[in-house]
């Protein structure tokens, strides 16, 4: 049996088309139906659905034996023990620095002035500000970082944007551009000695529908 573990929504939805060029079917839709372990069109592949910032930790105590996670939550777990094999291209969205729009970021990090940054990414966003040699005091969120500047609280925030639309309602602009985001496939290391072949053959369908090379184990 080989297990992937997914999340709901965007990364779901748009590794549904690569599970198909792999021959693999989704039998039930995870929007309607409760269940947490989802059948294929194959008796040997099952889905599990996980929150996204589980998906690198089920793969790595072997919960599943391959994954589809986001460049951002493999960097925030850290990435240990697992075999990231492709770059699969979607759920692209990049990481960025915003601010409200009256504070002049640009200033306080010229005049070396310590600022407050709030973020769920606090490692992508220490070592951000570390390279610039830029002071900063993390606070640590888990949603609605947009919330932190606008209630007095940050100076800054460290998120993901896609369209740009959540930080303009928010009276937030993007002030410096972190790194392209997408999604990755990780892999179980030790599932992929012992189950070679269909983990394989996975992994090749999938880097034949995005048009990428895989990267050796
Ligand atoms: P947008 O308004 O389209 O720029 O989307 C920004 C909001 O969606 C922020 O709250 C982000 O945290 C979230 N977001 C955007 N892209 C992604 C992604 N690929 N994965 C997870 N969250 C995302």
């Amino acid at each position: 049996m080989i297990t992937l573990a997914l999340s709901k929504g965007r990364i779901f939805d748009e590794t549904l088309p690569l599970l198909a060029a792999a021959g693999i079917e989704v039998l039930e839709d995870p929007e309607k139906s409760r269940k947490l372990i989802l059948p294929t069109n194959q008796d040997g592949v099952r889905v599990v659905l996980v929150r996204a910032t589980d998906v690198p930790t089920y793969v790595e105590y072997g919960g599943a034996d391959i994954g589809v996670t986001g460049k951002d939550v493999l960097i925030e777990h850290g990435g240990a023990g697992l075999y990231q094999p492709l770059d699969l291209r979607i759920a692209q969205c990049h990481m960025a620095v915003a601010a409200p729009a009256g504070f002049d970021y640009l200033r306080a990090v010229r005049q070396g002035s310590r600022i407050t940054v709030a973020t769920k990414y606090t490692a992508i966003a220490r070592n951000f500000f570390a390279d610039k040699g830029v002071h900063v005091d993390l606070i640590k969120l888990y949603g609605s970082m947009e919330l932190a500047p606008l209630t007095g609280m940050a100076d800054a925030i460290v998120d993901l944007v896609s369209t740009g639309k959540t930080l303009k309602a928010n009276n937030l602009v993007e002030v410096e551009h972190i790194m392209n985001i997408s999604s990755r496939l990780v892999v179980n290391q030790a599932a992929l000695k012992l189950k070679t072949a269909p983990i394989r053959r996975i992994i090749d369908s999938f880097a034949a529908a995005v048009g990428s090379a895989t990267v050796p184990a």
